[in-house]
């Protein structure tokens, strides 16, 4: 068995412990295997492991990995997910070639990426990132601004609003992991009050997944416990 398989049978083990601590039934956490900086080898590797979406951060790395994967393996079924920031130049080219976008945090961006999703395809997924860590203002929603948004994204016709995304400020301390987490479900449970239904928390990464499964993630984004450790320098 390939290193890569070996480590998604761990990480599917420890997603198995957190739910269970948590009450939670194991089905109901999806892992996105997030890929940035492996090349196409390692995600055939992943798939032939039976994982199924893979998570990107840059468009040309993305659209690159794609077109030779479609000559190495085209029997592979893969799910892709755009989880970095997004440049308004880059949306027709994550409209037409992911199923999923993790990282929209602007109604002007939502707003393209519907305009541009082809009609062939279905629905474009969409997440709402939000900053939950004030101090780290990089990207993301400020949760006071995130419900007109939410209603805005819910209400556009080539977009399926499934839920709220966080990459929360690292900390090693599993309280405020959790205290973090914890902010992004309040977030959601006030949209559903608001009648805008989410499914979808993504939320947890190599680092504090076992918190984020505790306050209900239903997608962990991994990358460094599958893949192992990116080039010095990478995010
Ligand atoms: C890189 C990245 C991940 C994966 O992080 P790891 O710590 O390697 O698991 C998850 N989410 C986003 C948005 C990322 O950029």
């Amino acid at each position: 068995m390939s290193s890569i398989a070996k480590q998604l049978q761990v990480v599917h083990a420890r997603i198995d412990a957190a739910a269970r601590v948590a009450g939670r039934d194991p089905q109901a956490i999806r892992l996105l295997a997030v890929s940035k900086f492996f090349d196409a080898g390692a995600v055939v590797e992943a798939a032939r492991a039976g994982q199924t979406a893979f998570g990107e951060n840059y468009v040309q790395e993305a659209l690159d990995k794609m077109a030779v994967l479609k000559q190495a393996a085209p029997e592979l079924q893969i799910e892709w997910h755009f989880i970095g920031p997004i440049q308004s130049n880059k949306t027709r080219q994550i409209a037409e070639h992911f199923d999923w976008v993790h990282s929209v945090d602007r109604e002007k961006i939502a707003r393209r990426l519907s305009e541009q999703r082809p009609p062939d395809l279905p629905p474009l997924n969409i997440c709402l990132q939000v900053n939950i860590s004030a101090e780290d203002s990089k990207s993301g929603l400020a949760p006071q601004e995130l419900l007109p948004v939410a209603q805005a994204v819910a209400a556009m016709p080539r977009l399926r609003l499934r839920g709220l995304m966080a990459i929360p400020a690292p900390t090693e301390v599993e309280q405020e992991q959790r205290a973090a987490f914890r902010r992004l479900r309040e977030l959601a449970e006030q949209l559903s009050g608001r009648g805008i239904a989410c499914d979808t928390l993504s939320m947890g990464m190599s680092a504090d997944m076992d918190a984020a499964i505790a306050e209900g993630a239903t997608i962990v984004r991994i990358g460094t416990a599958i893949f192992g450790q990116r080039h010095v320098g990478n995010p």
